[in-house]
């Protein structure tokens, strides 16, 4: 019987290229950030409107739908207790039907047993159906201001192409190793302004496709530059 090969860990950045990482995503972020309505509170339950939002819609066509979903139900007290078919109807047209339901089913958790609020803690809010590692990491950095790590598509790719590069980034391995970048990376002050410069990065220079290379701050250190669909 063969031995199954091991598979060598992946390497972490050191303290150097870490800091270097830091400076330039947040000198990147103060001078091109977008100015987003989700960025300026910390209201638990807006920030999980505009997270459960944004997993499948792009930011332009959550904008509208975040203040007009906010207008209605303003809190989770007053979503748990509307009538299902009009918490659909009100979703419309962001699609995927199954995320009003989830934001109904958490706010109605949160009714029942935490006095309609979200708690802070990370294995409290996962216990929660519908809030997963990423959503509980973005509520507890953006509500609470807490020092923890998010990896959503956007940021998985930015650190898989600046610090990997090979291997598939899908696999489950990659995703815990991206997950322990992500946590690695994050600065002891300035979280909050951290996580959204990643998925700003995502959003706007290092995008799935045709990524910005040629103007962007990473270029000299990225291990995908310049990015090919083939790397
Ligand atoms: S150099 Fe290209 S692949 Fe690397 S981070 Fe920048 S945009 Fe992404």
């Amino acid at each position: 019987m063969t031995a199954k090969k091991k598979v060598p860990a992946l390497p972490l950045p050191v303290p150097a290229d870490r800091r270097r990482f830091r400076h330039r995503l947040l000198s990147w972020y103060r001078r091109h950030g977008r100015d987003l309505p989700w960025r300026k509170t910390d209201d638990p339950y807006h920030i999980l409107v505009s997270e459960i939002m944004l997993q499948q819609t792009q930011v332009d066509r959550v904008l509208p739908k975040y203040a007009e979903w906010l207008d209605k139900y303003p809190s989770m007290t007053v979503l748990a207790s509307a009538p299902e078919q009009e918490v659909t109807r009100t979703w419309y047209p962001l699609g995927y039907n199954v995320r009003p339901r989830r934001l109904q089913t958490i706010a109605r958790e949160a009714v029942a047993n935490y006095g309609g609020e979200l708690p802070s803690d990370e294995a409290t809010l996962r216990s929660f159906k519908g809030i997963g590692a990423y959503t509980a990491g973005a509520i507890r950095s953006f509500a609470f201001h807490e020092r923890a790590a998010i990896l959503d598509t956007n940021v998985a790719r930015v650190l898989f192409r600046v610090f990997v590069a090979r291997g598939d980034p899908k696999s489950h391995s990659m995703k815990r190793h991206l997950w322990t970048l992500s946590e690695t990376l994050m600065p002891s002050r300035h979280v909050f302004d951290f996580n959204q410069a990643l998925m700003d990065f995502g959003a706007m220079v290092c995008v799935a496709r045709n990524p910005k290379c040629l103007i962007c701050p990473m270029a000299r250190s990225c291990r995908a530059y310049p990015f090919t669909p083939d790397t």
